[in-house]
């Protein structure tokens, strides 16, 4: 495993945005990932895991962290009865087409989630009332104080959240399906991918839900809506004129274009509703929203 610098991080994420990392290395063992662990501490340096980069802001001036991304047998999936085991940097998608070719069911949720399984398991992904707690039997993490198995109570998984922190690497998961149809899983992806695609734009750079929905009848998308920011747009980052909880890079956008769009909606829903929107996106390298009072 080599550790590299200056790595830019806008080619590791979906919107496209983001400066250099610190160091930057792809563990493929979790022997790999103990000796990344290490080389940081040595150097006082915090560790961060990105997956595909879609849940993902990093900081325009760069970040002050060693960056992982898995690779080799910690992006690997195996199926062992009814469990599958994915490595924490698989892609959900590869996940998905191994459990469909096992007629394994219960993971087409995921099919509209463009992260992988550590991602997953860092935000609790859902959609389509599917999230990851439900299907998650146990979880390996590695952190400098060794490596361990969790539940899902155990890493505290509830609406979008979990309690891992930076240092704390998902490694692998095992997801518990069900015995179902490979051709009845086609479909039920097939339906998904088409709700998807008709409400949301699916074909722009995003970083998928921007906030989490308020406990509000509205949720956030129609509250920004109503807010009449479709389409609103600072430097190179846009409301997305489709889903208003979506911002597209509409052309040379920067971390900070889109961070200061966030804080416009959060001020307008505010001003409007009374409502504290809290945002879905990681912010990665110090970076943080301007405070709403
Ligand atoms: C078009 C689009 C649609 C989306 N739709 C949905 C949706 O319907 N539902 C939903 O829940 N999300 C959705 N998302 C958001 C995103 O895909 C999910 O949050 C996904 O789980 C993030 O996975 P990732 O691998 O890309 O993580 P990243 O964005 O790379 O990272 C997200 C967080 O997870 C941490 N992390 C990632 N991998 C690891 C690991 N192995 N160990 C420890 N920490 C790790 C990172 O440090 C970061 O804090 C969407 C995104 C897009 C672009």
């Amino acid at each position: 495993m080599t550790i590299e610098e200056g790595v830019e991080l806008a080619g590791l994420t979906t919107l496209g945005t983001g400066g250099r990392a610190r160091a930057f290395a792809r563990p493929e063992t979790e022997a790999d990932v103990e000796t990344a662990l290490r080389w940081a501490a040595e150097r006082g340096l915090e560790v961060a895991t990105i997956g595909l980069g879609s849940n993902l802001l990093a900081a325009d001036d760069g970040v002050e962290a060693l960056v992982l991304k898995l690779a080799g047998s910690l992006a690997a999936v195996v199926v062992d009865g009814d469990v599958v085991r994915a490595g924490g940097g698989a892609a959900n998608a590869v996940a998905l087409h191994r459990a469909r070719a096992a007629g394994l069911g219960g993971f087409e949720f995921a099919c509209a989630i463009p992260g992988t399984i550590g991602g997953g398991v860092w935000m609790n992904g859902g959609a389509y009332g599917g999230e990851f707690s439900r299907v998650l039997r146990r979880v390996r993490v590695v952190s400098a104080a060794g490596g361990g198995w969790f539940t899902p109570a155990e890493l505290g998984l509830s609406y979008r959240h979990s309690d891992l922190r930076h240092g704390q690497v998902v490694v692998e998961a095992e997801l518990r399906l069900e015995p179902r149809e490979p051709a009845e899983i086609k479909a039920t992806v097939r339906e998904l991918n088409a709700q998807r695609k008709a409400a949301q734009p699916t074909n722009r750079r995003t970083f998928g839900s921007v906030f989490k929905n308020p406990e509000h009848e509205l949720s956030a998308g129609r509250m920004l809506e109503a807010c009449g920011l479709k389409g609103h747009r600072i430097g190179g980052a846009q409301i997305s004129p489709k889903h208003a909880n979506f911002i597209e890079n509409a052309g040379g956008a920067r971390t900070a274009d889109a961070l200061a769009l966030m804080a416009e909606a959060r001020r307008r829903a505010f001003e409007q509703y009374g409502v504290e929107l809290r945002h879905e996106v990681e912010l990665l390298g110090g970076i943080e929203l301007a405070p709403l009072r």
